[in-house]
C-alpha cells in the first residue's frame, strides 16, 4: 500500500457516539468541555446526535441510529474524507446487534489514520492535543495507486 498526505484541517468534523449505557459519560464529558466543542463541526448517530444537541446547545450533523445503519454512515464519511476525528464511547461490557458494524467503523477510522477515542480519558487527551485547532498532515491509503495496482494485476 502507498500513502499520500490529507491534511485533516485546523477546524475538525468530529463524530460522536456512544452505546446507550455509555450515553450519559459521553453527555457528561460533552457538556464539560462544550466551549472546547464549539469551535469545531459535530456530526451525531441518531440518538446520541438528539441527547447531546439538548444537552449542548450546539447544532449537530445527525446520521439515522447506529443499529438502523448510522455506524456505516459514520464510517463511508470517514472513508470519503468528511469525518476528521471520532468520539466512540463503545460498550465494552455489551454484545450488540450492530456489532458488525461497529467493527466496520472502527476498522475504516484506523484504516483512514483518524483519531479516535473510546472513553473520557483518550476523548481528553484528543481535545487537548496541539493538533486540535491547527491543520495536521495525515497520510492516508493513495486510492489512485491502490485502484491501478488493483487493475494491473486482473489484466
Ligand atoms: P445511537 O447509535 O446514537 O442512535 O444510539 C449509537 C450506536 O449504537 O452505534
Amino acid at each position: 500500500m502507498h500513502y499520500k498526505a490529507s491534511p485533516l484541517p485546523a477546524k475538525k468534523r468530529i463524530a460522536l457516539i456512544a452505546h446507550d449505557n455509555k450515553k450519559d459519560e459521553l453527555t457528561e464529558w460533552a457538556v464539560n468541555n462544550a466551549s472546547a466543542l464549539g469551535a469545531h463541526e459535530l456530526f451525531a448517530t441518531g440518538t446520541t446526535g438528539f441527547v447531546l444537541e439538548k444537552k449542548l446547545g450546539l447544532p449537530i450533523h445527525k446520521f439515522i441510529s447506529g443499529p438502523l445503519g448510522g455506524d456505516q454512515q459514520v464510517g463511508a464519511r470517514i472513508a470519503e474524507g468528511f469525518i476528521d476525528i471520532l468520539i466512540f464511547f463503545w460498550d465494552p461490557f455489551e454484545p450488540m446487534p450492530h456489532d458488525p458494524d461497529v467493527k466496520a467503523l472502527l476498522r475504516l477510522a484506523a484504516a483512514w489514520n483518524i483519531p479516535v477515542a473510546c472513553n473520557p480519558a483518550s476523548a481528553d487527551f484528543i481535545l487537548q492535543s496541539h493538533w486540535i485547532d491547527k491543520a495536521y498532515s495525515r497520510q492516508i491509503p493513495d486510492y489512485d495507486d491502490y485502484l491501478s495496482d488493483r487493475i494491473r494485476t486482473l489484466e
